[in-house]
């Protein structure tokens, strides 16, 4: 494992919130959903620094803390365009407002947005604005592993372009059904993206998500599923 991740750190925060520490100290905050986090782990310490923090989509199960925290580390949010561009008029200082295909550099980290098969929109007191589609991040560490955070999705076939373009060393992808593909649907997902280590995220936090990784792993046998709690890092 420390071999593949190569110095850079991977914690998972229960549903599918996840920091990133590459080995030269950028961070990254992936989806930072805290507060009304069932699976949050209470007594986990968010770092001194969060450089940035990468949206996959609006829903509030991902956006989360995102515009508090923001506040608090002076940190950058990337998310696609209208997603940003909503969070600069709730007041979010510093945005880089991206869309499907692109990549932007975030110090060591190249972070390429991808697509994802699910809903978006985000709501607040006015109602559910449109905050572009979904997506999902491939991050290439400079001299370190190329991790894959799906976001909320379906299998889709293209998930093979992923493997082809950057074939990432780690997928991040959900598992719990009902909101996104479950075990089955997801063994396929690992059989396009082809990983070295899979992390399974986005299940257990509610009663509806109900896939877990030992059914995952029943599935794909030549592959590894990573089994952690909430708080562990890879
Ligand atoms: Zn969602």
């Amino acid at each position: 494992m420390r071999e593949l991740l190569k110095g850079t750190q991977v914690t998972w925060l229960g549903h599918s919130a996840v920091l990133v520490q590459t080995h030269s100290g950028t961070t990254l905050l992936i989806d930072p959903f805290i507060t009304g986090n069932p699976k949050y782990p209470a007594d986990f310490k968010l770092p001194a620094k969060v450089d940035y923090i990468l949206l996959t989509h609006g829903h509030g199960d991902h956006l989360g803390d995102a515009v508090a925290l923001a506040a608090k580390y002076d940190a950058t949010v990337v998310a696609i365009y209208e997603l940003a561009a909503f969070l600069a008029a709730k007041g979010v200082a510093k945005t880089i407002g991206m869309n499907l295909g692109g990549t932007v550099r975030l110090a060591d980290v190249a972070a390429t947005m991808t697509d994802a098969r699910h809903s978006a929109g985000t709501s607040d007191e006015k109602g559910t604005h449109y905050t572009g589609v979904p997506a999902g991040f491939v991050m290439t560490v400079e001299n370190g592993p190329v991790l894959y955070h799906a976001g909320d999705t379906a299998v889709f076939g293209d998930m093979k372009l992923i493997r082809e373009l950057y074939a990432p060393d780690v997928a991040m992808l959900p598992i719990g059904g009902h909101y996104t593909m479950g075990p089955r649907e997801a063994a396929l997902a690992v059989q396009f993206l082809q990983p070295k280590l899979v992390l399974p995220i986005h299940y257990g936090t509610f009663p509806p998500l109900t896939g877990r990784p030992d059914e995952l792993q029943s599935l794909v046998k030549d592959f590894e599923v990573a089994v952690i709690e909430p708080g562990d890092s890879l």
